[in-house]
């Protein structure tokens, strides 16, 4: 799906925000809310969501962003403790190249089941001078 169809879309998350849709509520307080995804990579896998809109992490403010880890790391506890979960994935899909579908910025919180079978992405080796070349693109001076 393209970025410009996916930004005309009726955002999903505010709609859950705003009580016209349901979810499983995990924690919610004046600014974050956190709910189950709908369609779990292992039971307990938890969304955590600012209220207020935005894409991605680049345009949400630094206080949004602060809020928002602060849950991700209460849900994560929470999953430790309750579900037995000896650790868990936080991750945010940043813009639909990288997979996100929802265009309301949010955290994946999934917890990792001993055994799981989960296999994260492949990795790769870097090439002669490629990791000088592009941390000079990177690097923040
Ligand atoms: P992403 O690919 O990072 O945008 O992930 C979006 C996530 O939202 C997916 O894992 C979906 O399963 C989840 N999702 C979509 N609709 C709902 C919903 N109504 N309630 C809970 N989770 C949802
Ligand atoms: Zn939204």
């Amino acid at each position: 799906m393209n970025d410009k169809l996916i930004n005309f879309m009726p955002c999903i998350f505010c709609k859950i925000i705003n009580g016209e849709i349901p979810s499983y509520k995990v924690y919610e307080d004046e600014n974050t809310l956190a709910f189950l995804d709908i369609n779990p990579v292992n039971p307990g896998h938890t969304l955590v969501v600012p209220k207020k809109h935005f894409s991605n992490i680049e345009e949400a403010d630094e206080q949004t962003l602060c809020q928002v880890i602060k849950i991700v790391k209460k849900v994560g506890a929470g999953l430790k403790n309750n579900l037995a979960a000896p650790g868990y994935n936080a991750q945010v899909n940043n813009d639909p190249s990288a997979g996100q579908i929802v265009p309301h910025l949010h955290f994946h919180v999934i917890p990792r089941l001993e055994n799981d079978c989960l296999s994260l992405w492949p990795q790769k080796k870097y090439k002669k001078n490629q990791a000088e070349e592009v941390l000079n693109k990177i690097k923040i001076k």
